[in-house]
Protein backbone atom coordinates (compact mmCIF):
# COMPACT_ATOMS: atom_id res chain seq x y z
CA UNK A 1 0.00 0.00 0.00
CA UNK A 2 2.44 2.36 0.60
CA UNK A 3 4.42 1.46 -1.69
CA UNK A 4 1.60 2.42 -4.48
CA UNK A 5 1.49 5.65 -2.43
CA UNK A 6 4.72 6.50 -3.22
CA UNK A 7 4.40 5.20 -6.65
CA UNK A 8 1.71 7.75 -6.89
CA UNK A 9 3.35 10.77 -5.20
CA UNK A 10 6.17 9.47 -7.99
CA UNK A 11 3.78 10.00 -10.81
CA UNK A 12 2.21 13.16 -9.52
CA UNK A 13 4.89 14.97 -9.10
CA UNK A 14 6.69 14.33 -12.27
CA UNK A 15 3.01 15.27 -14.09
CA UNK A 16 3.07 18.67 -12.22
CA UNK A 17 6.72 19.16 -12.89
CA UNK A 18 6.18 18.51 -16.85
CA UNK A 19 2.99 20.74 -16.12
CA UNK A 20 4.99 23.52 -14.47
CA UNK A 21 7.82 23.30 -17.72
CA UNK A 22 6.01 23.24 -20.07
CA UNK A 23 3.95 25.73 -18.59
CA UNK A 24 6.97 27.76 -17.85
CA UNK A 25 8.13 27.41 -21.48
CA UNK A 26 5.00 28.99 -22.65
CA UNK A 27 5.22 31.81 -20.40
CA UNK A 28 9.06 32.52 -20.60
CA UNK A 29 8.68 32.82 -24.48
CA UNK A 30 8.86 36.59 -26.31
CA UNK A 31 7.24 34.54 -29.43
CA UNK A 32 3.92 32.80 -27.13
CA UNK A 33 2.50 36.89 -26.38
CA UNK A 34 2.54 37.96 -30.00
CA UNK A 35 -0.19 37.54 -32.01
CA UNK A 36 0.45 34.68 -34.43
CA UNK A 37 0.34 37.20 -37.39
CA UNK A 38 0.64 33.89 -40.25
CA UNK A 39 -3.02 32.55 -39.27
CA UNK A 40 -4.81 36.36 -37.48
CA UNK A 41 -5.59 38.86 -39.02
CA UNK A 42 -3.56 41.73 -37.63
CA UNK A 43 -5.14 44.61 -36.26
CA UNK A 44 -4.56 48.18 -38.15
CA UNK A 45 -4.06 50.67 -36.27
CA UNK A 46 -5.52 53.93 -38.22
CA UNK A 47 -6.58 55.57 -34.94
CA UNK A 48 -3.55 55.62 -32.12
CA UNK A 49 -3.55 53.98 -29.06
CA UNK A 50 -3.93 56.10 -26.40
CA UNK A 51 -1.27 54.59 -24.29
CA UNK A 52 1.65 55.42 -27.12
CA UNK A 53 0.90 59.07 -25.74
CA UNK A 54 2.48 60.57 -22.87
CA UNK A 55 -0.44 62.83 -22.51
CA UNK A 56 -4.09 62.41 -22.71
CA UNK A 57 -5.20 62.47 -25.64
CA UNK A 58 -8.90 62.80 -25.31
CA UNK A 59 -8.03 66.62 -24.22
CA UNK A 60 -6.94 67.85 -27.61
CA UNK A 61 -10.18 69.24 -28.91
CA UNK A 62 -9.86 72.78 -28.46
CA UNK A 63 -8.27 73.88 -31.46
CA UNK A 64 -10.61 75.63 -33.36
CA UNK A 65 -8.41 78.60 -33.47
CA UNK A 66 -5.31 77.05 -33.99
CA UNK A 67 -3.67 77.37 -37.31
CA UNK A 68 -0.65 75.43 -37.28
CA UNK A 69 0.71 72.27 -36.12
CA UNK A 70 4.32 71.09 -35.72
CA UNK A 71 5.62 67.81 -35.32
CA UNK A 72 9.10 67.50 -34.41
CA UNK A 73 11.05 65.00 -35.75
CA UNK A 74 13.95 64.57 -33.55
CA UNK A 75 13.96 60.64 -33.32
CA UNK A 76 12.22 58.77 -35.53
CA UNK A 77 13.39 60.06 -39.16
CA UNK A 78 10.86 58.61 -41.35
CA UNK A 79 7.23 59.18 -42.39
CA UNK A 80 6.70 54.76 -43.08
CA UNK A 81 5.42 53.50 -39.88
CA UNK A 82 5.11 56.82 -37.68
CA UNK A 83 2.36 56.63 -35.21
CA UNK A 84 3.72 60.54 -34.37
CA UNK A 85 3.61 61.65 -37.61
CA UNK A 86 0.34 59.94 -38.20
CA UNK A 87 -1.47 61.38 -35.33
CA UNK A 88 -0.23 65.05 -36.22
CA UNK A 89 -1.54 64.38 -39.87
CA UNK A 90 -4.69 63.37 -38.02
CA UNK A 91 -5.17 66.27 -36.44
CA UNK A 92 -4.07 68.74 -38.88
CA UNK A 93 -6.84 67.45 -40.93
CA UNK A 94 -9.61 67.35 -38.10
CA UNK A 95 -8.88 71.20 -37.26
CA UNK A 96 -7.65 72.04 -40.97
CA UNK A 97 -4.66 73.68 -39.68
CA UNK A 98 -1.18 73.40 -41.25
CA UNK A 99 1.15 70.75 -39.99
CA UNK A 100 4.91 71.59 -40.39
CA UNK A 101 7.54 69.01 -39.92
CA UNK A 102 10.55 70.16 -37.93
CA UNK A 103 13.35 67.89 -38.27
CA UNK A 104 15.52 68.57 -35.95
CA UNK A 105 19.07 67.21 -35.80
CA UNK A 106 22.42 68.34 -33.30
CA UNK A 107 24.88 69.29 -34.63
CA UNK A 108 27.66 68.12 -34.19
CA UNK A 109 31.40 67.48 -35.60
CA UNK A 110 30.68 64.16 -37.53
CA UNK A 111 33.51 62.31 -39.15
CA UNK A 112 33.38 61.54 -43.06
CA UNK A 113 31.49 58.28 -42.74
CA UNK A 114 28.46 59.01 -40.76
CA UNK A 115 28.02 62.48 -42.35
CA UNK A 116 27.94 60.71 -45.54
CA UNK A 117 25.37 58.03 -44.00
CA UNK A 118 23.12 60.55 -42.17
CA UNK A 119 23.13 62.85 -45.02
CA UNK A 120 22.38 60.23 -47.70
CA UNK A 121 19.27 58.91 -45.26
CA UNK A 122 18.17 62.50 -44.60
CA UNK A 123 17.28 62.87 -48.38
CA UNK A 124 15.26 60.06 -48.57
CA UNK A 125 13.50 61.39 -45.39
CA UNK A 126 12.59 64.93 -47.24
CA UNK A 127 11.60 63.23 -50.87
CA UNK A 128 9.38 60.85 -48.43
CA UNK A 129 7.90 64.58 -47.10
CA UNK A 130 7.68 65.82 -50.62
CA UNK A 131 6.05 62.86 -52.14
CA UNK A 132 3.39 63.48 -49.48
CA UNK A 133 2.71 66.85 -49.24
CA UNK A 134 3.77 67.39 -45.96
CA UNK A 135 5.91 70.71 -45.71
CA UNK A 136 9.21 70.95 -43.46
CA UNK A 137 11.63 72.47 -41.63
CA UNK A 138 15.26 70.95 -41.29
CA UNK A 139 17.19 72.22 -38.43
CA UNK A 140 20.55 71.42 -37.51
CA UNK A 141 21.59 72.91 -34.84
CA UNK A 142 21.18 73.35 -31.04
CA UNK A 143 18.51 72.63 -29.15
CA UNK A 144 17.89 76.17 -28.35
CA UNK A 145 16.85 76.25 -31.92
CA UNK A 146 13.95 74.14 -32.08
CA UNK A 147 12.70 77.38 -29.21
CA UNK A 148 13.50 80.19 -31.72
CA UNK A 149 11.43 78.45 -34.43
CA UNK A 150 8.83 77.18 -32.62
CA UNK A 151 8.08 80.62 -31.08
CA UNK A 152 8.25 82.16 -34.52
CA UNK A 153 5.53 79.21 -35.83
CA UNK A 154 3.57 79.82 -32.47
CA UNK A 155 1.88 76.40 -32.87
CA UNK A 156 -0.89 75.85 -30.53
CA UNK A 157 0.35 72.09 -30.00
CA UNK A 158 3.81 70.28 -30.85
CA UNK A 159 3.47 66.86 -31.23
CA UNK A 160 7.30 65.37 -30.73
CA UNK A 161 9.10 61.99 -30.64
CA UNK A 162 9.41 60.52 -27.48
CA UNK A 163 13.40 60.75 -26.63
CA UNK A 164 14.93 59.84 -23.52
CA UNK A 165 18.12 61.90 -24.76
CA UNK A 166 15.91 64.99 -25.59
CA UNK A 167 16.17 67.88 -22.71
CA UNK A 168 12.41 69.01 -22.96
CA UNK A 169 12.41 70.98 -19.89
CA UNK A 170 13.32 74.01 -22.52
CA UNK A 171 9.56 73.31 -23.76
CA UNK A 172 7.62 73.41 -20.68
CA UNK A 173 5.85 76.33 -21.78
CA UNK A 174 4.33 74.86 -25.11
CA UNK A 175 1.41 72.34 -25.67
CA UNK A 176 4.33 69.55 -26.13
CA UNK A 177 3.07 66.31 -26.51
CA UNK A 178 5.24 63.23 -26.64
CA UNK A 179 4.63 60.02 -28.80
CA UNK A 180 6.35 56.69 -28.56
CA UNK A 181 6.68 55.50 -31.87
CA UNK A 182 10.51 53.99 -31.48
CA UNK A 183 9.54 51.19 -28.67
CA UNK A 184 7.38 48.49 -29.41
CA UNK A 185 5.63 48.98 -26.00
CA UNK A 186 5.60 52.63 -25.00
CA UNK A 187 8.70 53.09 -22.78
CA UNK A 188 6.74 55.21 -20.44
CA UNK A 189 3.77 52.69 -20.22
CA UNK A 190 5.21 49.36 -20.07
CA UNK A 191 6.85 49.87 -16.51
CA UNK A 192 6.66 53.31 -14.45
CA UNK A 193 9.91 53.07 -12.84
CA UNK A 194 13.85 51.69 -13.76
CA UNK A 195 14.07 48.05 -14.29
CA UNK A 196 16.15 46.00 -12.38
CA UNK A 197 17.38 44.16 -15.05
CA UNK A 198 16.15 42.20 -18.07
CA UNK A 199 14.26 39.31 -16.28
CA UNK A 200 12.12 42.23 -14.60
CA UNK A 201 11.71 43.93 -17.57
CA UNK A 202 10.79 40.91 -19.89
CA UNK A 203 8.18 39.69 -17.46
CA UNK A 204 6.52 43.54 -17.89
CA UNK A 205 6.99 43.24 -22.15
CA UNK A 206 5.47 39.87 -22.07
CA UNK A 207 2.27 41.24 -20.13
CA UNK A 208 2.08 44.28 -22.36
CA UNK A 209 3.13 43.88 -25.79
CA UNK A 210 0.24 41.96 -27.62
CA UNK A 211 -2.24 45.08 -27.94
CA UNK A 212 1.03 46.80 -29.59
CA UNK A 213 1.64 44.99 -32.10
CA UNK A 214 -0.12 46.25 -34.74
CA UNK A 215 0.25 46.82 -38.39
CA UNK A 216 0.57 50.66 -39.62
CA UNK A 217 -1.76 53.01 -41.55
CA UNK A 218 0.06 52.72 -45.32
CA UNK A 219 1.89 55.77 -46.63
CA UNK A 220 3.59 56.27 -50.05
CA UNK A 221 7.79 56.21 -49.00
CA UNK A 222 11.04 55.31 -51.19
CA UNK A 223 12.66 52.53 -49.41
CA UNK A 224 16.17 53.64 -47.77
CA UNK A 225 18.69 50.42 -47.52
CA UNK A 226 17.55 49.04 -44.31
CA UNK A 227 14.46 47.27 -45.98
CA UNK A 228 17.05 45.70 -47.99
CA UNK A 229 19.44 44.79 -45.07
CA UNK A 230 16.30 43.41 -43.59
CA UNK A 231 15.26 41.04 -46.48
CA UNK A 232 18.52 39.89 -46.95
CA UNK A 233 18.67 38.78 -43.19
CA UNK A 234 15.28 37.57 -43.14
CA UNK A 235 16.21 35.34 -46.32
CA UNK A 236 20.42 34.30 -45.02
CA UNK A 237 20.85 34.96 -42.02
CA UNK A 238 18.23 34.29 -39.42
CA UNK A 239 17.94 30.79 -40.13
CA UNK A 240 21.51 30.92 -38.03
CA UNK A 241 21.22 33.57 -35.76
CA UNK A 242 21.10 31.75 -32.84
CA UNK A 243 23.69 29.04 -33.21
CA UNK A 244 26.27 32.02 -34.40
CA UNK A 245 25.01 35.41 -33.23
CA UNK A 246 28.39 35.46 -30.51
CA UNK A 247 30.75 34.58 -33.57
CA UNK A 248 32.04 37.62 -35.28
CA UNK A 249 33.37 35.61 -38.22
CA UNK A 250 30.34 34.41 -39.33
CA UNK A 251 27.99 37.29 -40.93
CA UNK A 252 24.44 36.65 -39.48
CA UNK A 253 23.74 39.88 -37.51
CA UNK A 254 21.47 41.83 -38.95
CA UNK A 255 23.44 44.83 -39.28
CA UNK A 256 20.33 47.40 -38.75
CA UNK A 257 21.37 49.16 -35.81
CA UNK A 258 22.53 52.55 -37.65
CA UNK A 259 18.69 52.32 -38.77
CA UNK A 260 17.01 51.57 -36.27
CA UNK A 261 18.98 54.29 -33.49
CA UNK A 262 18.54 57.08 -36.16
CA UNK A 263 15.35 56.05 -36.30
CA UNK A 264 15.30 55.49 -40.26
CA UNK A 265 13.57 52.09 -40.12
CA UNK A 266 10.58 51.18 -37.23
CA UNK A 267 11.29 48.26 -35.24
CA UNK A 268 7.93 47.40 -34.99
CA UNK A 269 8.16 47.00 -39.17
CA UNK A 270 10.81 44.77 -38.29
CA UNK A 271 9.07 42.46 -35.55
CA UNK A 272 6.63 42.32 -38.61
CA UNK A 273 8.30 41.21 -40.89
CA UNK A 274 10.36 38.57 -38.52
CA UNK A 275 7.24 37.04 -37.67
CA UNK A 276 5.92 36.44 -41.34
CA UNK A 277 9.55 35.13 -42.22
CA UNK A 278 10.45 31.51 -42.64
CA UNK A 279 12.41 30.49 -39.65
CA UNK A 280 12.36 28.44 -36.67
CA UNK A 281 10.87 29.38 -33.57
CA UNK A 282 14.49 29.64 -31.59
CA UNK A 283 15.87 31.80 -33.97
CA UNK A 284 13.21 34.32 -33.87
CA UNK A 285 12.90 34.24 -30.45
CA UNK A 286 16.26 34.80 -30.14
CA UNK A 287 16.82 37.83 -32.55
CA UNK A 288 13.48 39.09 -31.29
CA UNK A 289 15.11 39.19 -27.51
CA UNK A 290 17.39 41.78 -28.67
CA UNK A 291 15.47 43.65 -30.95
CA UNK A 292 12.71 44.31 -28.36
CA UNK A 293 13.99 43.39 -24.56
CA UNK A 294 17.30 44.85 -24.76
CA UNK A 295 16.63 47.48 -26.90
CA UNK A 296 13.82 49.13 -24.83
CA UNK A 297 14.85 48.02 -21.76
CA UNK A 298 17.73 50.68 -22.28
CA UNK A 299 15.03 53.50 -23.30
CA UNK A 300 13.48 52.44 -19.96
CA UNK A 301 17.14 53.26 -18.20
CA UNK A 302 17.84 56.48 -20.11
CA UNK A 303 14.33 57.66 -19.29
CA UNK A 304 14.24 56.64 -16.08
CA UNK A 305 18.10 57.57 -15.15
CA UNK A 306 19.46 60.69 -16.21
CA UNK A 307 22.77 60.01 -15.39
CA UNK A 308 22.92 57.30 -18.13
CA UNK A 309 26.78 58.72 -18.71
CA UNK A 310 27.46 57.78 -15.18
CA UNK A 311 28.57 55.19 -13.16
CA UNK A 312 26.58 56.36 -10.23
CA UNK A 313 23.79 54.75 -11.85
CA UNK A 314 24.58 51.27 -11.66
CA UNK A 315 24.29 48.81 -8.47
CA UNK A 316 25.77 49.41 -5.44
CA UNK A 317 27.49 45.79 -5.27
CA UNK A 318 29.35 46.93 -8.77
CA UNK A 319 30.14 50.18 -7.03
CA UNK A 320 31.54 48.98 -3.85
CA UNK A 321 33.35 46.03 -5.67
CA UNK A 322 34.98 48.89 -7.95
CA UNK A 323 36.02 50.81 -4.86
CA UNK A 324 37.56 47.87 -3.33
CA UNK A 325 40.01 47.70 -6.14
CA UNK A 326 40.46 50.78 -6.74
CA UNK A 327 44.25 50.76 -6.20
CA UNK A 328 44.95 47.55 -8.12
CA UNK A 329 47.71 48.23 -10.61
CA UNK A 330 46.47 48.47 -14.30
CA UNK A 331 48.06 49.47 -17.85
CA UNK A 332 46.67 52.80 -18.48
CA UNK A 333 46.29 53.82 -21.90
CA UNK A 334 46.30 57.18 -23.03
CA UNK A 335 42.61 57.98 -25.33
CA UNK A 336 44.82 58.33 -28.46
CA UNK A 337 46.44 55.10 -27.56
CA UNK A 338 43.00 53.71 -27.61
CA UNK A 339 41.97 55.67 -30.78
CA UNK A 340 44.75 54.26 -32.69
CA UNK A 341 44.30 51.13 -31.46
CA UNK A 342 47.75 51.00 -30.08
CA UNK A 343 47.11 48.74 -26.77
CA UNK A 344 49.08 45.54 -26.30
CA UNK A 345 46.03 43.85 -27.16
CA UNK A 346 45.58 42.46 -30.52
CA UNK A 347 42.01 41.74 -30.79
CA UNK A 348 41.10 44.80 -29.10
CA UNK A 349 43.05 46.65 -31.58
CA UNK A 350 41.32 44.61 -34.32
CA UNK A 351 37.91 45.58 -33.00
CA UNK A 352 39.06 49.39 -32.71
CA UNK A 353 39.93 49.15 -36.06
CA UNK A 354 36.46 47.37 -37.65
CA UNK A 355 35.08 50.62 -35.31
CA UNK A 356 36.92 53.18 -37.35
CA UNK A 357 36.68 51.53 -40.71
CA UNK A 358 32.98 50.60 -40.39
CA UNK A 359 31.24 52.49 -38.20
CA UNK A 360 30.79 49.24 -36.15
CA UNK A 361 32.16 46.12 -33.73
CA UNK A 362 30.72 42.72 -33.90
CA UNK A 363 28.10 42.88 -30.77
CA UNK A 364 29.82 40.01 -29.32
CA UNK A 365 33.27 41.95 -29.44
CA UNK A 366 31.83 45.04 -28.62
CA UNK A 367 31.61 43.71 -25.43
CA UNK A 368 34.76 42.87 -25.10
CA UNK A 369 36.03 46.14 -25.98
CA UNK A 370 34.25 48.29 -23.52
CA UNK A 371 35.26 45.87 -20.82
CA UNK A 372 39.05 46.01 -21.59
CA UNK A 373 38.83 49.99 -21.58
CA UNK A 374 37.65 49.38 -17.92
CA UNK A 375 40.88 47.29 -17.34
CA UNK A 376 43.07 50.07 -18.62
CA UNK A 377 41.69 53.32 -16.82
CA UNK A 378 42.20 54.90 -13.45
CA UNK A 379 38.26 54.26 -12.72
CA UNK A 380 35.32 53.44 -14.29
CA UNK A 381 33.83 56.58 -14.78
CA UNK A 382 36.79 57.47 -16.65
CA UNK A 383 36.61 54.21 -18.87
CA UNK A 384 32.90 55.38 -19.30
CA UNK A 385 33.82 58.30 -20.57
CA UNK A 386 36.49 56.98 -23.30
CA UNK A 387 34.28 54.13 -24.20
CA UNK A 388 31.39 56.90 -24.79
CA UNK A 389 33.67 59.26 -26.96
CA UNK A 390 35.00 56.38 -29.25
CA UNK A 391 31.31 54.88 -29.52
CA UNK A 392 29.66 58.11 -29.91
CA UNK A 393 32.04 59.57 -32.29
CA UNK A 394 32.90 56.26 -34.87
CA UNK A 395 29.78 54.09 -34.45
CA UNK A 396 26.85 54.73 -36.87
CA UNK A 397 24.22 53.70 -34.50
CA UNK A 398 25.58 56.49 -31.67
CA UNK A 399 24.59 58.14 -30.11
CA UNK A 400 21.79 56.28 -28.40
CA UNK A 401 20.19 54.96 -25.33
CA UNK A 402 21.75 51.41 -26.06
CA UNK A 403 25.24 52.60 -26.27
CA UNK A 404 24.81 54.12 -23.07
CA UNK A 405 23.03 51.21 -21.40
CA UNK A 406 25.48 48.59 -22.84
CA UNK A 407 28.42 50.71 -22.16
CA UNK A 408 27.72 50.99 -18.26
CA UNK A 409 26.82 47.23 -18.81
CA UNK A 410 29.80 46.39 -19.73
CA UNK A 411 32.08 48.57 -17.12
CA UNK A 412 29.20 49.18 -14.44
CA UNK A 413 27.49 46.05 -14.34
CA UNK A 414 24.16 47.93 -15.00
CA UNK A 415 21.34 45.37 -15.05
CA UNK A 416 24.00 42.11 -14.21
CA UNK A 417 24.66 40.50 -10.98
CA UNK A 418 27.85 39.96 -9.25
CA UNK A 419 30.59 37.42 -10.53
CA UNK A 420 33.72 35.79 -8.91
CA UNK A 421 36.04 38.62 -7.51
CA UNK A 422 39.14 39.64 -10.37
CA UNK A 423 41.71 42.45 -9.88
CA UNK A 424 40.69 45.89 -11.03
CA UNK A 425 37.01 45.06 -12.08
CA UNK A 426 35.71 43.46 -8.81
CA UNK A 427 33.23 41.50 -9.33
CA UNK A 428 31.55 42.42 -12.57
CA UNK A 429 31.26 40.01 -15.12
CA UNK A 430 34.89 39.86 -17.15
CA UNK A 431 35.49 39.08 -20.83
CA UNK A 432 38.98 37.40 -21.28
CA UNK A 433 41.55 37.27 -24.88
CA UNK A 434 41.29 33.44 -23.84
CA UNK A 435 37.97 33.14 -23.28
CA UNK A 436 36.93 34.70 -26.82
CA UNK A 437 39.60 32.60 -27.95
CA UNK A 438 37.51 29.60 -26.72
CA UNK A 439 34.50 30.79 -28.50
CA UNK A 440 35.37 31.86 -31.88
CA UNK A 441 38.85 32.00 -34.64
CA UNK A 442 40.32 35.41 -33.22
CA UNK A 443 43.19 35.09 -35.41
CA UNK A 444 40.81 35.13 -38.50
CA UNK A 445 39.19 38.27 -37.23
CA UNK A 446 42.33 39.95 -36.22
CA UNK A 447 43.70 39.17 -39.39
CA UNK A 448 40.49 40.47 -41.27
CA UNK A 449 40.67 44.34 -39.85
CA UNK A 450 44.74 44.23 -39.11
C1 LIG B 1 29.84 48.64 -25.45
C2 LIG B 1 28.61 48.53 -26.30
C3 LIG B 1 28.17 49.65 -27.00
C4 LIG B 1 27.00 49.56 -27.78
N1 LIG B 1 26.60 50.67 -28.44
C5 LIG B 1 25.46 50.63 -29.18
C6 LIG B 1 25.00 51.79 -29.86
O1 LIG B 1 25.62 52.85 -29.78
N2 LIG B 1 23.85 51.70 -30.58
C7 LIG B 1 23.15 50.52 -30.68
O2 LIG B 1 22.13 50.49 -31.35
N3 LIG B 1 23.57 49.42 -30.04
C8 LIG B 1 24.70 49.43 -29.30
N4 LIG B 1 25.12 48.29 -28.64
C9 LIG B 1 24.27 47.07 -28.68
C10 LIG B 1 24.61 46.07 -29.78
O3 LIG B 1 25.97 45.83 -29.78
C11 LIG B 1 24.18 46.56 -31.15
O4 LIG B 1 22.82 46.93 -31.12
C12 LIG B 1 24.34 45.47 -32.21
O5 LIG B 1 25.65 45.00 -32.22
C13 LIG B 1 23.97 46.06 -33.55
O6 LIG B 1 24.22 45.19 -34.62
P1 LIG B 1 23.03 44.51 -35.43
O7 LIG B 1 21.97 45.50 -35.73
O8 LIG B 1 23.66 43.78 -36.56
O9 LIG B 1 22.52 43.52 -34.30
P2 LIG B 1 21.44 42.31 -34.32
O10 LIG B 1 22.07 41.22 -33.55
O11 LIG B 1 21.02 42.03 -35.72
O12 LIG B 1 20.27 42.88 -33.45
C14 LIG B 1 19.11 43.50 -33.96
C15 LIG B 1 18.80 44.73 -33.16
O13 LIG B 1 18.56 44.41 -31.79
C16 LIG B 1 19.03 45.47 -30.96
N5 LIG B 1 20.10 44.96 -30.11
C17 LIG B 1 20.99 43.98 -30.37
N6 LIG B 1 21.81 43.80 -29.31
C18 LIG B 1 21.44 44.70 -28.38
C19 LIG B 1 21.89 45.02 -27.08
N7 LIG B 1 22.90 44.38 -26.49
N8 LIG B 1 21.29 46.01 -26.41
C20 LIG B 1 20.25 46.69 -26.95
N9 LIG B 1 19.76 46.42 -28.19
C21 LIG B 1 20.35 45.44 -28.88
C22 LIG B 1 19.57 46.54 -31.88
O14 LIG B 1 18.56 47.50 -32.14
C23 LIG B 1 19.93 45.75 -33.12
O15 LIG B 1 19.96 46.53 -34.29
C24 LIG B 1 26.29 48.34 -27.87
C25 LIG B 1 26.76 47.23 -27.17
C26 LIG B 1 27.90 47.33 -26.39
C27 LIG B 1 28.35 46.13 -25.64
Amino acid sequence: MSCFNHKADYFCVFFIKIFTMKNLYTKNNLLNQLPDITTEKIFVENEINPARCAFDKSKITALENTKTIIYLMNRNYRVEDNFALNYALELSKKFSCRLIVLIFFEKKVLIKKKEIFLKKNFEILKTNLKLNNIDYIFIKGKIKDIKIELESKNPTIVISDFNPLLNTSLFAKCNFLEIDSFNIVPAFYVIEKQSYNAASFRRAIYKKINPFLTEFPKIKFKKNKSYSLLKKFLNQKLANYAKYKNNPNYDVLSELSPYISNGFISSQRITLEVLKAKGTKENKESFLEELIIRKELADNFCYYNKNYKNIISCPNWAKNSLQEHKNDFRILYKIEELENAKTNDNLWNASQLQLKKEGKIHGYLRMYWAKQIAKWSINAQEAIEKAIYLNDKYALDAPSCNGYTNILWSIGGLHDRPFLDRPVTGKIRTMTYNGAKSKFNVEEYIKKYT
